[in-house]
Order: structure tokens, then sequence, then C-alpha cells
């Protein structure tokens, strides 16, 4: 096999230029999302949205819960929806979606909907939990977001993917078997591999491992299939089995248990400590007060924003991993290296982004990156001829 290093390819302004909206765009919903939480405390008014929603649910707790949750979820969706409409044109402008604008508002909708019923399912539990043990309720609270947070990573691929996407088991034969046949050389077997029907939506390619015990799959978007030869598509395959194989979803799960435990730990802590002191005089001090949700979810937005850059470099250490399993178990990497040009060229991706911009916003090494270590390991294995 050829071996010569593939010569780095420079992103193109077109690159650079989309994929800087993008960053920008989440970090301006990312902020407007801290400024309502902060707005509603420091000026009192989760105070008045709490007089209102007892007042509108004839002071029935629990229906002044939801009611809250509504109230709150339909402010913060008036805020971000201009900006996700931005990155809706973006899209468009940038040749990377098809989708219609009813088409696109209907999935808004829908987003919307599945947001608010598990975030009231959840918040009511919350705050029942605080009622019922006010000491403890931060350790409860932990336990049952865990159950539902295994419970939604296994319907994952069952009830909620298909809300949003047609997807159905893979119809080719010659992939079930490479499958089969790259499973069995790993003493693995994955259940099944489903063809997820992206191209009605997005021109982009992508590929995922979803799901636990029964549910676990590997879906490949239709985009990937139509454009990429079978040794590519067998690379891509090879790579999802390998997060299969190294147990990656389990080590996320693992580290969410352990984040989420410090970060109920913390919620209670500062919840104490803010009500103790004061504060925010529109709140009650006891803790059963919902007006308090502004800061539980502050807590919570500013822990996942410190962890980030660590959750993304375990993210990108499971993908090297992967790759490296991939490499392992395909005839040649040679496919591994026109699969992640093609993905980059179709999804407009950067190549070679700023070490900061890696650093602190990729889930995945840098394309550059992932070809360089794959041409590196083909060398090593070959003694030089
Ligand atoms: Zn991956």
């Amino acid at each position: 096999m050829d071996t010569t290093p593939t010569p780095p390819m420079a992103d193109t302004a077109e690159a650079r230029r989309y994929n800087r909206i993008r960053r920008w765009l989440g970090m301006a919903d990312a902020f407007v999302g801290f400024a309502l939480l902060v707005v509603l405390l420091v000026t009192g008014w989760t105070g008045e949205l709490r007089d209102w929603s007892y007042h509108l649910g004839g002071q029935r707790y629990f229906l002044a819960v939801f009611l809250y949750v509504l109230m709150f979820s339909l402010i913060m969706k008036a805020l971000s929806g201009p900006l996700e409409f931005y990155g809706y044109r973006v899209e468009r402008r940038y040749h990377l979606s098809n989708q219609k604008l009813g088409a696109w508002l209907w999935d808004e909708l829908k987003g919307w909907l599945l947001g608010l019923a598990l975030g009231a399912v959840f918040v009511e539990l919350i705050y029942a939990i605080i009622r019922i043990a006010p000491q403890r309720w931060w350790m409860i609270a932990w336990a049952v977001f865990i159950g539902l947070f295994l419970l939604i990573v296994q319907l994952a691929p069952v009830v909620l993917f298909p809300i949003f996407y047609k997807i159905e088991p893979l119809n080719n034969d010659e992939l079930r078997e490479r499958l089969t046949r790259l499973g069995q050389r790993a003493g693995t077997r994955v259940r099944g591999v489903y063809e997820w029907k992206l191209s009605e939506k997005s021109k982009k390619a992508n590929a995922a491992l979803m799901g636990i015990g029964r549910t676990r799959r590997i879906v490949l978007a239709d985009t990937l299939l139509q454009n990429y030869t079978g040794d590519e598509i067998e690379a891509v395959l090879a790579h999802e089995l390998g997060h299969h194989v190294r147990r990656h979803i389990l080590k996320s799960i693992l580290t969410q248990v352990a984040i989420t435990l410090f970060g109920f730990w913390l919620i209670n802590q500062v919840l104490r400590f803010a009500l103790g002191h004061d504060w925010f005089p529109s709140l009650d001090p006891r803790l059963y007060d919902f007006a308090n949700l502004p800061l539980i979810i502050l807590v919570a937005t500013v822990l996942g924003f410190l962890l980030m850059p660590a959750m993304n470099a375990l993210s990108r250490r499971h993908e090297r991993e992967a790759d490296l399993y991939a490499w392992e178990n395909i005839p040649a990497v040679g496919a591994f290296v026109t699969a992640m040009t093609k993905l980059a060229d179709q999804n407009l991706a950067e190549r070679t982004p700023s070490r900061f911009v890696e650093w602190f916003f990729e889930s995945h090494p840098s394309i550059q990156k992932r070809i360089a270590a794959a041409e590196a390991w083909a060398r090593n294995r070959q003694p030089a001829s």
C-alpha cells in the first residue's frame, strides 16, 4: 500500500466562515440562556412568575410547578428562537440543509414539546422529592435522574430518534455481510444496523452507535450509504463497532453518574447558601419554593460549561480508540483516509481548527489529525521495503 502521508489540506475560507458562525451561534445561545436565568433571579421576576403560576393553577402546587415550567420554557424559546432560525438560514445558505421552512418549524415544535414534557416530569419529581425529604433530596433526585437518563438512552433509538427521522433496518446484504465478518473477528455482535433517512433534511453524512441492551445499534445515514464505496462504509462501520467493543457508551454513562452526583450535591449547597444569606429576596427560604428553579438550572449550566473541555477530551479519547480499532480491523487504512476526506468535504468541517477551538469545543479530533494518525499507524505496522 502507498503510505506517503496525505499532504495537509488547508481549509477553505467557506469552511472557516461556516464553522465560525456555528460556534458564535452556539455561544450566543448559551449566553442568552445564562442571561435569562440571572435576570429572573436578580430582578425577582422569578417570584412573580411563581405567583402567576399559583394564581393560574388555582393554588395547586404541582399544577403551579407545571405552569411555571411552561412559562419559563416559552420565554426561553422566544429568546433562543431567533438564533435557531438564523442557524437554519446558515445551513441553507451553505447548502447543507434540504429542509423547507415549514418542515423545520415542525421539527422545532416537536423538539420544544419533547423538551417541555421531559423537563416538566423531571422538575415535578425534583420538587416532590424536596417536599418529602428536604435534607436528603439531592441524593434521591440524583438516583431518579440516573434512572430516567438510562431509560432515555435505551428508548432514544426506538422512541425519540424516530420522532425526527425515519429509520429502518439496513437493506444491503453486502454491507450486512461485512459487518458480520467484522463482528466475528472481534468476537462480538451488534444486534442491528439501521439506515437513517437523513437526506430528506440534510446533505451532511453521519453515523453513530446508539442505545443500550436490546436497543444497541449502529445507524448509518443514507447520505453516507449513497456516496461512499463499500470499503469506506466498512471503515465507518468498523469505527462504530470500535465504540461498541471498547464500551464507550457504558463509560460515558458512568462519567455522567459521577458528575451528576457532584452536580446535585453542589446545587444543594448553593441553594442553601444563597437562601441562607438572602441573596435573592423574592425566593422563599423554604427549598420547595419552585421560584428557585432558575438557580438550580444556573448551577447545572455553569458546571456543565466548566466541564466542557474535560468532557470533550474524554470524547476525543474515545474517538481515537474507535479509530485505532477500525484500522486494526479493515484490510487497509486507505479507505478510512478517503472516508474522512469525503466526510470533511460533505459536512464542510474544518480539517485544522485552532488548538483552542479543538480543546474547548470539539468532541472529535480534527480530520487532519485523524488522517495523520491513521497513516502513521500504517507506516509503523509495515516494515519499510
Ligand atoms: Zn466515533
